[in-house]
């Protein structure tokens, strides 16, 4: 029996691991296939399909993406995106930079609180074009600032505290968009944490393909209300760690083994879609 993670993230976003360590985590823990996930970008890529193809394990190109509707934060995961289309790079190099200016926008509201943290720490600890919240709780661990990332985000980073900057987002259906013409397939992201439950039904009639089902924080009945939904609905069952490395206590990696069986009727639903596109050119 073949098993699958199909979120995770590395230190182009905002995991710990380098795309070597988590390739091998994932061999040491019986991972026969997996999909990285970092947040707006494809950086990690060529490494992680490298450190893959030597450890003999199947490698799918991903990424998660924020969107919003109707007020919910919303993370479409986009699998089996194609590493060459223009317009998909162009578009997350602008979701990227939204981000670095974000860092500098959190950097200057903690001056103000009395923070004297520099942008430019940020962005030399995250060594990466998508730098996120993580990255300003460490960069302030490190500076002496505060005791913990907790502390951090708790006093300064978390909604409503004095250094929480909204993110960008784009709409959920133009997430979609993005992602099927990038020739991908695209899943609601851990629908438990964001109690997204009632807008699943107008995303996938507007394309969806499919809902991540198992999580490390779904609980069993999250896990099973969403498989139900998901075969109600005719879509894709998906599941992952959502491993961030070190930074949330212990790596979550080896915490979901997604059936292979899964990963076969994305497959298929990616090929569908090829098909239909190049029907229509
Ligand atoms: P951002 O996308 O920049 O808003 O950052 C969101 C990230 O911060 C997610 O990966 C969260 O899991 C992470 N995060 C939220 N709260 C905490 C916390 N208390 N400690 C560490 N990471 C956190
Ligand atoms: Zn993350
Ligand atoms: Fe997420
Ligand atoms: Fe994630």
């Amino acid at each position: 029996m073949k098993f699958a993670d199909l979120h995770m993230h590395t230190n182009f976003s905002d995991g710990t691991f380098t795309p070597e360590e988590l390739a091998q985590r994932a061999h040491d823990c019986g991972l026969r296939v997996v999909a990285l996930t970092d947040h707006d970008t494809l950086e990690g890529c060529e490494r992680m399909g490298k450190a893959c193809e030597n450890l003999g394990i199947e490698y799918i190109v991903a990424t998660e993406l924020t969107a919003e509707y109707d007020g919910y934060e919303i993370h479409l995961l986009g699998y089996y995106l194609d590493l060459q289309d223009e317009y998909f790079l162009s578009k997350l190099c602008q979701f990227q930079k939204v981000r670095q200016s974000r860092i500098i926008e959190m950097a200057e509201a903690l001056n103000k609180a009395g923070v004297p943290l520099e942008a430019d720490a940020v962005f030399e600890l995250a060594k990466c074009k998508s730098p996120g919240r993580p990255h300003v709780a460490r960069a302030m661990v490190n500076a002496g600032l505060v005791k913990s990332m907790d502390v951090a985000f708790e006093k300064y980073l978390k909604k409503g505290k004095p250094a929480w900057v909204p993110k960008f987002k784009i709409s959920a259906f133009e997430a979609i968009e993005l992602v099927h013409r990038a020739g991908g397939v695209a899943v609601m992201a851990h629908p438990g944490l964001n109690r997204t439950d009632e807008v699943l039904k107008p995303l996938i009639e507007s394309g969806m393909d499919g809902i991540e089902c198992f999580h490390t924080r779904h609980s069993t009945n999250d896990c099973e209300r969403y498989e139900c939904m998901a075969e109600e609905f005719g879509v894709l069952i998906t599941g992952g760690s959502d491993c961030h490395g070190m930074n949330k206590g212990r790596p979550l990696i080896g915490g979901i083994k997604l059936p292979y069986v899964y990963v076969e009727r994305m497959k298929e639903r990616v090929a569908r879609r090829r098909g239909e596109m190049a029907e229509a050119k």
